[in-house]
């Protein structure tokens, strides 16, 4: 029989009420399926029947749906549910200074296309029509999908929670830009924004869930790109501050009068380990802050620069390492004021993981306050998992999953 641990989800009582009990049912067989209805009946410490009824409830609505016949020890045979994601999909898009890219997920936040992308535009208003045709033409390309929960998109910068309006986002210059109710009305789809950092924190809380409850409370993703995102969850919850941008460690100091930072300071951590500084660094220019125009001709990327570091480039080699001290000296700062359980980095410089991962470890254990501080977990998330469309993706899937407590 299948061990389940329900210590993180909520168990259903008497007196809650059927839109919950949907949710947690939900939320178990996406952490847990194939999984039978005598199991969720075991976890959740209900009746068979209890479990019947909703599950039935979500059968109709195409939710989940029933699979392959499992084996039992004894008697008769169960069928096994799952999250009926086959026909049911979300938009997931990852806005960047230089690029913006999209996918079509399923409702677990698995790709179900190739990443589509184009030049950012740096006007708002052109930058939501562009991504509101390109939307549209996807949608076309696939009839076999009956329906879309939403869009969900990162952004590269501060985002209020309440409205989703963009406050800043340094590398694109906007501030207080509106793309939410533009892009629903184009699209007539809902439409959730957040910082990326926060979204791909939030897809990895999301994700830790099922099995790893006590890692989900305390964890931070740091995005490295263009700028740096970072995302913080503390005690389950993501920290947002008073002013929703509580977590901006990119632009932290590393030095007061280091390079200068995209959002018109100098030295933040942002400006020594993005993909612009590493570059910067490399060709020995200041980093460019142009943005957008990027795009159009990048000659030269943080890929190439990590192919040039394999290939023995001493420039190359140099350029990388001394983003990798950079980083994990502002990790220290990060992890001396968090001190949370486990560290993400995403973004192409894990590529070079392999190369950068002991002088990243060497600076942190500097500054670290503890010698446990610095042996915190850091784990890189490769590229090729596209975790801020997962992030995004999460954005739109992941409420329908979210068990809400109860009391
Ligand atoms: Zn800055």
């Amino acid at each position: 029989m299948r061990r389940i641990n329900p210590s993180r989800f909520q168990v259903a009582t008497r007196g809650t009420s059927r839109d919950i009990n949907s949710r947690i049912v939900l939320n178990l067989v996406r952490a847990h399926q194939p999984i039978s209805r005598a199991d969720l009946a075991r976890s959740m410490g209900v009746s068979r029947a209890a479990v019947t009824l909703i599950v039935n409830d979500l059968l109709a609505q195409k939710r989940i749906f029933e699979g392959a016949t499992g084996e039992t020890e004894r008697g008769r045979k169960p069928t096994f549910l799952y999250i009926d994601s086959r026909r049911r999909a979300v938009i997931a898009a990852d806005i960047r200074a230089s690029e913006t890219f999209l996918i079509l997920a399923d409702l677990l936040g698995k790709p179900l296309t190739g990443v589509i992308s184009f030049p950012t535009v740096r006007d708002p208003k052109q930058q939501v029509a562009k991504l509101a045709a390109r939307i549209k033409r996807l949608l076309a390309e696939h009839p076999e999908i009956d329906g879309y929960e939403g869009i969900g998109v990162v952004v590269p910068g501060m985002v209020e929670h309440s409205t989703m309006r963009v406050l800043h986002a340094p590398t694109l210059g906007w501030r207080n830009v509106d793309l939410r109710e533009p892009l629903a009305a184009a699209t007539r789809l809902n439409v959730q924004i957040e910082n990326s950092g926060r979204a791909c924190a939030l897809a990895q809380m999301w994700a830790l869930r099922g099995d790893h409850a006590t890692m989900a409370g305390d964890l931070v993703y740091i995005s490295v790109s263009d700028g740096i995102g970072v995302g913080v969850i503390m005690n389950g919850e993501v920290l947002r501050g008073r002013h929703n941008i509580a977590g901006e460690f990119g632009h932290v100091p590393l030095s007061l009068d280091g390079p200068k930072c995209s959002c018109g300071s100098q030295g933040c951590w942002e400006a020594y380990i993005s993909n612009r500084a590493t570059l910067a660094r490399y060709f020995g220019r200041p980093v460019n802050l142009a943005g957008p125009e990027d795009a159009a001709n990048r000659p030269f990327t943080v890929e190439d620069l990590i192919t040039r570091a394999r290939a023995s480039d001493g420039k190359a080699v140099a350029a990388i390492e001394a983003t990798a001290r950079y980083l994990g000296l502002g990790l220290a700062s990060v992890i001396n004021v968090l001190d949370p359980s486990r560290v993400y980095i995403g973004g192409e410089i894990t590529l070079a993981w392999d190369l950068i991962e002991g002088t990243v470890r060497t600076a942190l254990g500097e500054r670290a306050l503890t010698a446990a501080a610095a042996e915190t977990e850091i784990r890189p998330v490769a590229a090729t998992e596209h975790p801020r469309l997962v992030g995004a993706a999460a954005l739109v899937a992941a409420p329908a999953f979210a068990a809400p407590v109860v009391a």
